[in-house]
């Protein structure tokens, strides 16, 4: 099992070593290398994605990363900055499937906006196509029309093919779950989402256990603020995943507690806490990094399909949880405010 770890900028650093800590600690027999990403490719070898760091990426059967993202460089062309880096590894590596886990821990269900009664207990998993769709069909660009005005335009697309890839993974991904499978379009409006809904639904011939439902995605969007618990496993395309997710991961109203993965049709996956760089906190020992560890046990379940180890994991932040502890993303009077390194010693502990 090779993982390859890139800390990156800001917090990255300090939540990836929690992590690499909690991963070394089981009883698993793990090859791990580092390297620069982000910014620090940048300042180290003159490039986000420096060559070395991208053949470690290769050689391994999974990354943990950190997180990407320097103020400081935000002046550098624009495939220069930090950002770039987890562009192209989704791009080389063929990243197509993201999984983002929308929870509600029982003890943190008061960092939500919404009611108790309606996120308490949420447990959903949204699968949003990478690598599709409007962000990268051709042709798009600005152009100037014949009577002067300008006028922007982009192109939704999407292959059969794209659709089943992910439309697979999606099914896999709720077999190991509640066996609900909720597929997202705007097919109804979008030829490119009628055919999404079709793909869809022949693939689902081939998983009669699990339950497929489709829903139009302003549905979705209201359904998700309204009764949120209905949904198990929803998949969905680039652009609609992308605002569906980040709806979903504020209905947990905690940043610093949610991990996501990427995956490719080999199981190799890019683990990562949904958060950026957090340059405002970088270096203060105050990040949370939960959602850092918990994608080391995302990594375990999807990548290397060792359950049990990520259940451990998992079961070792709630119980440092249930403790009261609590870093300043998720402090509430009446529990405990603890640092970076106090809850990373708090989960090794409980693990
Ligand atoms: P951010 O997620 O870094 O921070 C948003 C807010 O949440 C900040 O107040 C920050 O202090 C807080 N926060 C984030 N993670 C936290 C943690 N683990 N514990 C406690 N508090 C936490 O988003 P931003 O400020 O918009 O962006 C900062 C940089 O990160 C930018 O350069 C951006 O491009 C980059 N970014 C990178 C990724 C990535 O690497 N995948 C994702 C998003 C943003």
């Amino acid at each position: 099992m090779k993982i390859c770890i890139l800390p990156g900028d800001g917090i990255g650093p300090e939540i990836i070593s929690h992590a690499v800590r909690v991963l070394q600690a089981l009883d698993l027999k793990f090859e791990m290398a580092e390297a620069p990403v982000g910014g620090a490719g940048y300042r180290a070898l003159g490039h986000p994605l420096p060559e070395s760091t991208l053949k470690l990426a290769k050689e391994s059967d999974a990354i943990l990363f950190g997180a990407v993202g320097d103020f400081s460089l935000d002046t550098l062309p624009r495939e220069l900055r930090p950002e770039q880096a987890i562009l192209g590894l989704r791009r080389e590596l063929n990243l197509f499937a993201n999984f983002r886990p929308a929870l509600v821990y029982p003890e943190l269900v008061q960092a939500s906006s919404l009611k108790p009664e309606v996120v308490g207990g949420l447990d959903i998993l949204i699968i949003r196509e990478l690598t599709g769709d409007i962000y990268f069909g051709q042709p798009r660009g600005i152009r100037t029309l014949e009577n002067g005005e300008r006028e922007g335009f982009d192109t939704m697309r999407y292959s059969e093919s794209e659709i089943k890839r992910v439309a697979h993974v999606a099914f896999q991904a709720a077999a190991k779950r509640g066996r609900r499978l909720c597929s997202v379009d705007k097919a109804n409006v979008l030829d490119t989402m009628q055919l999404w809904r079709e793909v869809v639904t022949q693939v689902g011939r081939d998983y009669p256990d699990i339950e497929l439902s489709h829903m139009y995605v302003d549905n979705c969007a209201m359904q998700l603020l309204k009764n949120p618990k209905q949904f198990d496993v929803i998949v969905t395309g680039n652009m609609f995943g992308d605002i569906l997710s980040d709806e979903a991961s504020m209905l947990t109203g905690s940043i610093g507690m949610l991990p996501s993965a990427s995956l490719n049709e080999h199981r190799f996956g890019l683990y990562e806490p949904i958060h950026g760089s957090a340059p405002d906190i970088a270096g203060q020992d105050i990040a949370n990094p939960l959602a850092t560890i918990l994608s080391g046990a995302m990594m375990l379940r999807y990548t290397f399909a060792e359950a049990e180890a990520a259940d451990r994991i998992e079961a070792a932040v709630k119980r440092v949880l249930a403790q009261g502890l609590r870093t300043a993303d998720i402090f509430e009077p009446g529990t405990q405010k603890v640092g970076t390194k106090v809850m990373g010693d708090a989960v090794l502990a409980a693990l």
